[in-house]
């Protein structure tokens, strides 16, 4: 007998065979341990945020804030997507640089807890839309800091930045509060970077942003009723890293959040976290098209491919690896070869994976790339050759749910439309 990846006892050829490949599987047990596994052990007075970015269908919404996560936004469809998953609007908050005046507006008509705020404009645009609508506008701003923190995948205080309004503009602005009468500035928002898998280096920041958001309240006048401390959380995909521990993580920063609370009982403190939350619980199931050799390497030629997964590639890390892989119908077959897996599409760059030991590889088989759940079709060209998303399960409680139907052909071509070449749109100027 061969041995095959289960996602809660369901083999995964069982769900290729009735949802078609390729396909994402997320494994709500594996989603709910991660959850709990930091929430358990974190100090109560800080609320986990889901960043929707990182996933942002709504049963996986809506999984999460079922054991306790609350939202952070940065779209209207995302905003949309966590009302609909049933978070209430004062566990919601909406951030992002460019937000649109629907965005602002949907923001103050739903009630949600704070429009984090990226630049000193778009607070007088918030200010606005809450005067015309004879409301006050709860309103965090979002901090560029002077500092940056060493080892994240990507860092984002101590340099230009379209995020945030740097720390020395806020310090030197000390009319905020009142210049704009209709916002209610409430808050403090930073966010240092991502993929940091260093325990230490996230209670160094946290404690830093905790430090500035006391400094700002003081130096602005404002109440410090929510500080944001951002996450940045990572998981390891690649060798020689090794996951974050969260015990070790939280026996640092649980006496940090205890001194803030004390000398600020009622300030909600909040953490965001995508990646960390989602990335373990998905796998990315393709198949095995056809086989072949090209200049002495192999090549697997899947279905799936980059379209779906870009963060597979490497992209937004500093060097090329591969993610977790296997040939997922036979898991006791050792690697005893290396295979090139690549899609469909019509570029070298449909790579998935480079040199992957693998078994020998026959089609039909599927092959998975673990630690999927975070930034796959989200965070890919779908449309690339029109091939368009694949569908998504969900597996809970051992039953099965599709959550996302896979993209049909008709749905792709259903916006386009075939010119008429007798007749114009009616705000065409006529000639
Ligand atoms: C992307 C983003 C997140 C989520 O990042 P992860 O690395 O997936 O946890 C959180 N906050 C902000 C401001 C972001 O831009």
């Amino acid at each position: 007998m061969t041995r095959e990846f289960q996602v809660q006892g369901v083999p995964v050829s069982e769900l290729a065979r009735r949802y078609g490949t390729p396909l994402f599987v997320y494994d709500g047990t594996a989603l709910r341990d991660r959850f709990h596994g930091l929430r358990d052990r974190l100090h109560p007075a800080m609320e986990i945020f889901y960043s929707l970015k990182a996933n942002p269908n709504i049963s996986i919404c809506a999984l999460l804030h079922s054991f306790g996560a609350r939202a952070e936004v940065s779209s209207l469809v995302e905003l949309t997507t966590a009302l609909r998953a049933g978070v209430p609007p004062q566990q919601v908050i909406f951030l992002g640089p460019g937000k649109s005046r629907q965005e602002l507006a949907a923001c103050l008509d739903s009630g949600i807890h704070a429009v984090v705020c990226e630049s000193i404009p778009e607070v007088a645009l918030v200010d606005e839309l809450a005067r015309e609508r004879g409301v006050k506008a709860p309103v965090a701003l979002r901090v560029n800091p002077r500092f940056a923190v060493k080892r994240s995948g990507l860092a984002m205080g101590g340099k230009p930045r379209q995020f945030g309004i740097d720390e020395e503009e806020l310090f030197a602005t000390t009319d905020l509060v009142k210049r704009f009468p209709d916002v209610d500035l409430m808050g403090v928002h930073v966010y240092m970077g991502t993929r940091i898998l260093h325990e230490a280096v996230i209670v160094e920041n946290t404690t830093r942003i905790l430090d500035l958001a006391e400094r700002l309240s003081a130096a602005l006048n404002l109440e410090l009723r929510m500080v944001d401390v951002g996450g940045g959380l990572g998981v390891s995909y690649f060798d020689g890293e090794s996951d974050l521990d969260a015990q070790v993580l939280t026996d640092g920063l649980n006496p940090v959040i205890e001194d803030f609370t004390a000398r600020h009982p009622g300030t909600r403190l909040i953490m965001e976290l995508g990646r960390y939350l989602t990335a373990e619980a998905g796998t990315y199931v393709m198949g095995v098209r056809y086989t072949k050799t090209s200049m002495g390497e192999r090549f697997a030629v899947a279905d799936g491919g980059t379209h779906h997964h870009m963060a597979a590639v490497g992209i937004g890390s500093f060097v090329k690896r591969n993610f977790p892989m296997a040939v997922l119908n036979r898991l006791d077959e050792p690697a005893t070869e290396e295979w090139n897996v690549t899609g469909p599409l019509c570029t070298p760059g449909d790579t998935i994976g480079k040199k992957v030991p693998l078994p020998p590889v026959r089609p039909g088989d599927l092959i998975g790339v673990h630690r999927s759940g975070a930034y796959g079709p989200t965070a890919s060209p779908g449309l690339f050759l029109s091939h368009g998303y694949p569908a998504e399960v969900l597996v809970h409680e051992g039953r099965c749910h599709l959550v996302r139907e896979r993209d049909s052909p008709e749905d792709l071509l259903q916006r386009q439309r075939l010119y008429d070449p007798t007749a114009h749109d009616a705000a065409d100027v006529p000639h």
